[in-house]
C-alpha cells in the first residue's frame, strides 16, 4: 500500500486549532501540487503492478478532495486492474453529486473507493456530515467516519453515531493535547462509539520490520516508511528497517503496520480504517494466533472485539489435534465456535450459545484408509 501526500497545504475548513486552515496557496502553488499528483497517477499506471502495490490513500495536509484533479487521479487509480483499493481521508466538505461527476466521467470504478471521513464539529453539523456519509454508502461507496475524542463533543458524536448507517464504523482519535488522562467514564463513553478505542490508548512500541508492506510518498518523491518516520535515503535503508521513532503514535502509523490484528479487524489495507467484519474467522493457531510461547494481549484483545462485539465467528484451523490446540489456546477457548483440528481430520462446530442450548454441536473424523497406514 502506498499513502501519498502532495504539496497542498490549504484547507476549505478553517478549525482553529489546524495550522493548514490558516494558510493559503497561490494559484502556482496549487498547479505544482496538481503536476506533482499526476506525476504520481502516471507512474502508477505504470509500475503499480510490478512494484505489487495494490492500494493507494491520499493522506493531504489540508482537504484534497476539493480539487477536481485528485478525484480524476483516483478514477484513473481505479481503474487499473492491479489496484484493489483507492481513495482518500478528507472532511467531506465538498458536493457528492460534483464529485460522483467527476469520477464518472473519467470512468472510475466506486467498488475501489474508500474513504477516511473525519467530522469536524467546529466547521459543519452532524447532519450535513451524518448526511453526505450516507449518500457515499447508498451509492456502494465503503466509507469509515469518526472525529476526534474531545470530552465535550461525546453527547454530539454519539448523535452522530445515531445519524449514521449502522453498518458505518466510527473511529476515535485519542486527543493529543488533552493535557490529562481520559477519565473512566470517558474511555467508556468512546468505546462504546469505537470498540477498537482501546487500541488508540495502548503503546505501540515501533517495530518496523512490521512496515515493509507499506510506503509513504511525498509529492517531491522523498520516501518514508510511515507518514512519522524519518526520509528514507536510498532504497537500503528501507531495507535496514529505518524508522527513526519509539513509538508508532497514531493510527495511520500503527494501523498500517503489517501484523495479524491489523489485518483480523481490517483485511488486507487496514489504513482506510474500514472493519472487515467477516461471518466467520478462521485462524491458525503455530506462530498465528500462538507465537514466542503464547497469544499476546493484543491479539486477545482483537478476539474478544470480534467475536463479542462485531459477532464474528471464530474458528480454529490448524494442523494441532484438538486436545493440544484446546492447552495452547485456553484462555480465548470460549470465544471459538469450533475448528478444522489435525490438519482438516477432525471438524467440529461447537455454535453459538443459542447452538450450544439446543445440543446443534457437530463433529466429524476423516479416517486414514487402512491401506495407507499400514504402507
Ligand atoms: S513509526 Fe512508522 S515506520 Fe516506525 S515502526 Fe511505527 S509504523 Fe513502522
Amino acid at each position: 500500500m502506498i499513502l501519498y501526500r502532495g504539496s497542498l497545504k490549504s484547507c476549505n475548513y478553517h478549525c482553529s486549532y489546524c495550522p493548514f486552515s490558516k494558510h493559503g496557496m497561490t494559484q502556482k502553488e496549487l498547479e505544482q501540487d496538481q503536476e506533482q499528483w499526476f506525476a504520481f497517477v502516471r507512474r502508477m499506471q505504470i509500475q503499480a503492478e510490478a512494484s505489487g502495490t495494490h492500494a493507494v490513500m491520499i493522506t493531504p495536509y489540508g482537504e484534497a478532495l476539493i480539487h477536481e484533479w485528485y478525484w480524476e487521479g483516483l478514477a484513473g487509480l481505479s481503474r487499473l486492474s492491479g489496484i484493489k483499493a483507492a481513495g482518500a481521508q478528507t472532511n467531506l466538505g465538498f458536493s457528492v453529486s460534483w464529485a460522483a461527476g467527476i469520477f464518472e466521467k473519467h470512468g472510475g470504478n466506486a467498488k475501489k473507493l474508500r474513504l477516511w471521513a473525519t467530522f469536524h464539529p467546529e466547521m459543519t453539523t452532524v447532519d450535513a456530515f451524518a448526511g453526505a456519509c450516507g449518500q457515499l454508502a447508498a451509492a456502494g461507496i465503503q466509507i469509515s467516519a469518526g472525529a476526534v475524542g474531545v470530552p465535550e463533543n461525546i453527547d454530539l458524536l454519539r448523535q452522530l453515531r445515531r445519524q449514521l448507517p449502522s453498518d458505518i464504523y466510527v473511529w476515535i482519535n485519542r486527543m493529543d493535547g488533552l493535557g490529562r488522562a481520559y477519565t473512566e467514564k470517558e474511555i467508556q463513553a468512546f468505546s462504546q462509539l469505537d470498540p477498537y478505542f482501546y487500541r488508540e490508548l495502548q503503546v505501540h512500541p515501533a517495530n518496523a520490520k512490521e512496515c515493509t508492506q507499506r510506503l509513504f510518498t511525498e509529492g517531491d518523491g522523498r520516501l518514508r516508511m510511515c507518514n512519522i518516520s524519518t526520509v528514507l535515503r536510498s532504497a537500503q535503508e528501507r531495507e535496514a528497517d529505518v524508522c527513526g521513532r519509539k513509538r508508532c503514535s497514531c493510527y495511520l502509523a500503527y494501523g498500517g503496520r503489517n501484523n495479524l490484528v491489523n489485518q483480523m479487524l481490517f483485511g488486507p489495507w487496514p489504513l482506510f480504517r474500514i472493519p472487515r467484519r467477516p461471518k466467520a474467522v478462521f485462524i491458525d493457531i503455530v506462530g498465528t494466533l500462538y507465537a514466542k510461547g503464547e497469544i499476546s494481549k493484543e491479539v486477545r484483545e482483537a478476539l474478544y472485539v470480534l467475536s463479542l462485539k462485531e459477532k464474528s465467528l471464530l474458528f480454529f484451523a490448524t494442523t494441532l489435534p484438538y486436545n493440544e490446540a484446546r492447552k495452547r489456546c485456553g484462555p480465548v477457548w470460549h470465544l471459538f465456535s469450533g475448528g478444522v483440528f489435525a490438519g482438516g481430520a477432525h471438524l467440529l462446530y461447537r455454535g453459538t450459545q443459542t447452538d450450544l442450548m439446543q445440543q446443534m454441536q457437530k463433529e466429524s473424523f476423516y479416517f486414514m484408509e487402512e491401506a495407507i497406514v499400514k504402507k
